[in-house]
């Protein structure tokens, strides 16, 4: 195991950064050439004329920011004379002339321009393709050379009215020179030193080429809320509530809080999109991070964050590409997988995630799959990646995980990161042709089709207030959406707010605070954090509690309870507390980081001096009061050996800022629970694939996790296996009931235009409250291609009201990303859908025997 000494995951000292510090390269402007000529000799006619001259102050031009009607370029005209002049006319003319046009600035120089004075002239420039721009300036005044021209020279602008983002990154490109080139492809931190000062407060940053009003990149980590030092910063749910609420539109407004967010700080990248695929492992410490085990609902939910980040003009990232699915040695894991079996499971979720948000970077992962490195892995950067999906943004290595200079650049990094360790030798390596000119073109074109794709050039740096108020609405929304009612015998839940006349709260600080997840997706709340002791592993991430108080909050539901606490660290006082009290809620956690793994499933305290047995905890309280309430604060399942034992279980995730109000919501009913587990809950960690983490030697020798399971990930290995968790996947409770009938299959198949199927039944609200259920369709394809039982292929969370029935259609198509009907056929390297028949399952859990078949479908037979 661990040695405290030792961090094995592979994060050091670059935790230590220091806070923002002033952007560097804010200056995006660029000194044109200027000339004037014919400056107002006063030579000739009256020898009495006033010696009168015209003079422009240095002219400016950032390439990018002309064509803007709302960033002019403005210039100013001296009267460096010594007498008054009177300007009657401005206008440009020359090649470019119908590309111009001119207005008078807030000084306008239309009337006298007195010796010595100056006044300001706005010109707005329409974008063009580069090419040297030319043009003259011509004033008309009363000096005695009554017309001045000024001509102006220099690049002409790259605009959106002109070309696609590909023909502005291209011809940007051509406008680059060697060394701008290259300080582009990597982190501008120092070498091997990573005590270094980010701007913003953020993880990383590229500079800028301001002679070309290239802007710098500020990079972010914001899986969960924006992270680093950035904040404070509004801390959502973990992003496994948001794919708990399998919701598209709520997963939606995740994205856009940290999307705007990040643009708010004037941040213009992200690193969030944690994706990997945390089903292989729940004990993976980033597990709050993911989506889930579901390579569809996880590539789903993820795009639906990814598109909303980027419609704020901020780079989302999609991470860690790829099979980085423990912390335990996530340096030197050597991820070892069949083909097949990575095509339909983690690669997927990624295939999914890049091609429906179009997310513009790729975060290669520490660890390395067949055994070569994940950034230098042609496999998976050049051949999956890039060549059969496509994809048209860059890849930036996860921090200090490139290994080389020339493999990197070869087999698929487009940008090291932080610093450039390894890419400050790419200069030298082209010299010697060891690398093509061409690759380092491409990773350029790439990072700065990024830029243009998002907007970065079009929607310059502006920072302002977050929307806080706003924010924290949203983040207490996603947790009502996504927190999952697990257990409710004899409907314990929900509560009156007028019955209990007095109710325990005990634990996890829930008098004050909610846990939250460490590591680089650690959000600074609004509020400011409580902080604990640092666990060793990672050694280097804080226990942070986010300022939401679960007890205020339901004490303000119930009014006239008595609400009192107990810390839960002595069993028996809290037991007491229980047994006087009409109705008892535990709060549980269990808190989780980035560079570690959970030492198991079972509940372990990290964050107090002297650990709390959670277990023993609700035991003693469900002894003492049979209305024991448990509220569950994990990244991921645990298991519970105390279930049968209490009345009714939430796990609400780690429930962010807003998270105390949202858990009381859910309790008293004010909400009607409506999340699905997104990832199996295990009976027991012999369940696992792995019943223990495959551990590392050392620090830096690869050692096999041999990937087995293949695609048979989350519920597909319960199937396979026969084995019955304690929570399936797509499983969670409402407070009221439904129905669904009528089910039957529309097959399309056929068309050309549309391949799809439809499932159509009725859903039907059998209880007393509103409340939406979360329809879920699993096919089951033939048995020639070897598939698990079911996979899942579509679903649809519909809120119904009381005795309402919903007369529904979810369609499956087939050309859909996520391959619903095809498996990968290593012979053709394609998908393929085979011949035979398909069965289509109907049900709001996974579990086989809740689900209906609703039809079959025929495949080419
Ligand atoms: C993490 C990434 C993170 C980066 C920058 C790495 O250690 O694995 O997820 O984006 O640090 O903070």
């Amino acid at each position: 195991m661990f040695d405290s000494s030792e961090d094995l995951s592979g994060k050091p000292a670059m935790r230590e950064r220091k806070t923002a510090k002033a952007p560097l390269g804010l200056l995006l402007i660029l000194p044109l050439l200027l000339a004037l000529a014919s400056c107002g000799s006063g030579s000739s006619g009256s020898n009495s004329a006033p010696a009168a001259q015209l003079s422009a102050s240095s002219y400016t031009f950032a390439i990018e920011n002309v064509g803007s009607a709302s960033s002019p370029q403005v210039f100013t005209l001296t009267n460096s004379g010594s007498a008054t002049l009177s300007i009657s006319g401005i206008a440009l003319s020359g090649a470019s002339a119908t590309s111009f046009s001119l207005s008078n600035g807030a000084n306008a120089c239309g009337g006298s321009l007195a010796a010595g004075a100056s006044c300001t002239v706005s010109a707005y420039f329409k974008p063009q393709l580069p090419g040297n721009l030319t043009a003259t300036l011509t004033v008309t005044d009363n000096s005695p050379t009554p017309t001045q021209t000024v001509a102006l020279a220099g690049p002409a602008a790259i605009g959106p009215e002109h070309s696609t983002p590909a023909a502005r990154a291209a011809a940007m490109l051509s406008l680059l020179t060697q060394p701008e080139k290259l300080q582009l492809v990597a982190g501008a931190a120092p070498n091997s030193n990573y005590n270094y000062t980010v701007p913003l407060g953020g993880a990383g940053w590229v500079l800028g080429v301001p002679r070309l009003g290239i802007p710098e990149l500020y990079l972010a980590d914001g899986s969960v809320g924006v992270g680093n030092s950035v904040g404070p910063a509004t801390a959502l749910p973990s992003s496994m509530a948001s794919a708990a609420s399998w919701d598209l539109n709520e997963a939606a407004n995740y994205g856009t809080v940290i999307g705007t967010e990040l643009a708010d700080f004037g941040l213009n990248v992200n690193l969030g999109g944690n994706i990997n695929n945390t089903g292989r492992e729940p004990r993976d410490g980033r597990t709050f991070e993911t989506k889930g085990e579901d390579p569809i609902l996880a590539g789903k939910i993820t795009a639906a964050h990814l598109t909303a980040i980027q419609a704020q003009h901020v780079i989302a990232g999609i991470k860690h590409f790829a099979f980085n699915d423990q912390e335990t040695g996530r340096t030197t894991a050597n991820a070892i997988i069949d083909e097949r079996g990575g095509r339909e499971s983690d690669l997927l979720a990624f295939e999914i995630g890049v091609k429906d948000s179009n997310v513009q970077s790729v975060m290669c992962s520490y660890n390395l799959t067949n055994s070569q490195y994940d950034c230098e892995n042609s496999y998976l950067l050049n051949q999956v990646l890039k060549g059969d999906w496509a994809y048209s943004g860059f890849v930036m290595s996860d921090w200090v995980a490139t290994h080389s200079t020339v493999n990197a650049a070869l087999n698929g990094l487009d940008q090291e990161q932080p610093d450039s360790g390894y890419f400050s030798q790419l200069g030298t390596a082209i010299s010697n042709g060891e690398v093509p000119q061409s690759r380092l073109d491409d990773m350029v074109q790439r990072i700065l089709l990024a830029m243009y794709t998002v907007g970065l050039f079009d929607n310059p740096q502006k920072i302002q207030a977050i929307p806080a108020a706003a924010d924290a609405a949203v983040a207490q929304e996603i947790e009502e959406q996504g927190a999952v009612l697990l257990k409710n015998a004899n409907n314990q839940l929900p509560l009156s707010a007028s019955s209990p006349q007095s109710i325990a709260v005990i634990g996890s600080n829930a008098d004050s605070f909610v846990l939250s997840g460490g590591g680089s997706a650690q959000v600074q709340p609004i509020g400011g954090a409580k902080t604990g002791p640092q666990p060793c592993p990672p050694c280097w991430a804080t226990v942070n509690w986010d300022p939401s108080s679960p007890m205020n909050a339901i004490q303000a539901k119930a009014s006239n309870a008595k609400v009192q606490y107990s810390d839960g660290s002595d069993a028996s006082a809290a037991a007491a507390l229980a047994a006087s009290s009409q109705v008892a809620i535990v709060f549980v956690s269990q808190w989780a980081s980035e560079g570690m793994d959970e030492p198991s499933l079972s509940l372990t305290d990290l964050t107090s001096a002297t650990p709390v047995d959670q277990d023993a905890l609700v035991e003693a309280v469900a002894a003492a009061n049979p209305h024991t309430i448990v509220v569950v604060e994990s990244g991921g399942p645990i298991l519970m050996p105390w279930l049968n034992q209490v009345s009714a279980v939430l796990e609400a995730w780690y429930p962010g800022q807003s998270g105390g109000p949202a858990i009381a919501n859910l309790i008293f009913g004010s909400v009607n629970p409506s999340g699905k587990l997104p990832i199996t809950f295990p009976a027991s960690e012999a369940q696992l694939p792995r019943p223990t983490i495959p551990q590392p030697p050392d620090s830096v020798t690869p050692f096999t996790v041999n990937y087995t399971e293949g695609y048979n990930v989350g519920y597909k290995w319960y199937d396979v296996n026969g084995f019955t968790p304690l929570f399936p996947f797509g499983f969670g409770l409402s407070y009221t009931t439904f129905s669904i009938t009528n089910g039957a299959v529309v097959n399309n198949l056929s068309l050309t235009t549309n391949p799809n199927f439809q499932v159509t039944f009725n859903l039907t609200n059998t209880g007393l409250v509103a409340g939406a259920d979360v329809a879920q369709i699993y096919l089951g394809l033939p048995a020639s291609t070897n598939e698990p039982p079911k996979r899942l292929v579509g679903w649809a969370k519909l809120t119904v009201s009381p005795g309402a029935t919903l007369s529904v259609n979810i369609e499956v198509d087939q050309n859909d990303s996520s391959h619903p009907m095809s498996y990968w056929d290593t012979g053709t390297e394609s998908w393929t859908v085979a011949p035979g028949t398909y069965t289509v399952y109907l049900g709001d859990t996974s579990n086989t025997a809740s689900l209906t078949t609703v039809g079959t479908i025929t495949v080419g037979q």
